[in-house]
């Protein structure tokens, strides 16, 4: 299956900034650490969750960002010394937009020797007709690409779909649907599509994205931008993310805790009547007053 193009102006390639010159050993250690890291990390959320089975065929959904370029990576790597054998195809989506260059990814992919698929949709003229000027148009634009990736999936056999979001991704989310949704869910780093058919994971569950941008920027990626179409993040996303920036300067350690504790959830210790039954909560063998003697007699009172 290598090197597919299944149905396109400028070259546009971001080179991630090398950092400084260092001393070359130093910095190949620390290469080296972060590598190791990423990697530990990696099958440390695949191994807690069940992301990866015996002879899963996993399609990698690989956007050209740093986070979907680093988990095919970091998944190449593990897949030699896993303990079960599974199968990795990258898969692309061309979209279309303008000043995209068709040829960044497959030259790349070639060269790591790695299969892949590209798929070709024009959501571009889309997103573009369909959302109003000024309005972020991201929500759609992710929802026409993960229909087309779920389609492919279905038609290729794919067992199993991997993305790129990280614990970042994950945080940024959960914080959104606390502060503007008044409701506490995350990204889970497992899920059944709604329709049934496929099975999402995302390996860099784990993974904060600063380790991933050093990560990409060592490696050298090709990286293709998101924003060629122009749109941007929402402004309550980048609330969000100033947040967390600002924790992490002032406070180290808070938002690796925050993650941790998304995994360590007490329903007691919250109000969700449906996650525990605190109307079955006994002292000793008596029966807790119902709603009407509460209110001091009958139930029609009110
Ligand atoms: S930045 Fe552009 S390409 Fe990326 S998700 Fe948003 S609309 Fe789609």
């Amino acid at each position: 299956m290598r090197g597919l193009t299944i149905s396109a102006m400028e070259p546009a390639v971001i080179p991630l900034k090398s950092p400084a010159p260092r001393d070359p050993r130093k910095a190949e250690r620390e290469r080296a650490k972060l590598n190791k890291r990423l990697r530990r990390l990696v099958g440390q959320a695949i191994a807690d969750y069940g992301m990866i089975e015996e002879g899963d065929r996993v399609m990698v959904c690989l956007s050209g960002g740093k986070d979907s370029y680093t988990l095919l990576d970091i998944l190449r790597q593990l897949q030699r010394k896993a303990p079960v054998r599974f199968e990795l195809v990258a898969v692309h989506l061309d979209q279309k937009q303008p000043g995209y260059d068709p040829t960044i990814l497959p030259r790349y992919l070639e060269a790591e020797g790695m299969p892949f698929l590209i798929l070709e949709q024009d959501t571009y003229s889309v997103v573009k007709r369909v959302v109003p000027a000024g309005k972020t148009m991201c929500g759609l634009c992710s929802r026409l690409r993960r229909g087309a990736l779920y389609a492919c999936a279905e038609r290729e056999g794919f067992t199993k779909i991997a993305l790129g979001h990280h614990a970042d991704d994950i945080l940024e989310t959960f914080f959104l649907n606390l502060f503007f949704h008044g409701r506490m869910a995350a990204m889970p780093p497992k899920l059944r599509s709604d329709d049934g058919k496929h099975i999402v994971i995302r390996p860099l569950a784990y993974c904060r994205e600063r380790d991933i941008a050093r990560y990409a920027a060592e490696r050298g990626f090709p990286i293709l931008p998101c924003h060629l179409c122009g749109s941007q993040e929402g402004l309550e996303r980048q609330v969000v993310k100033r947040m967390l920036a600002e924790w992490d300067r002032r406070h180290p350690g808070r938002v690796e805790n925050i993650l941790r504790a998304l995994g360590e959830v007490r329903p007691s210790q919250l109000l969700d009547r449906r996650l525990f039954d605190f109307g079955a909560l006994r002292a000793f063998s008596a029966a807790p007053p119902d709603a009407a003697a509460w209110l001091g007699g009958s139930a029609d009172r009110a």
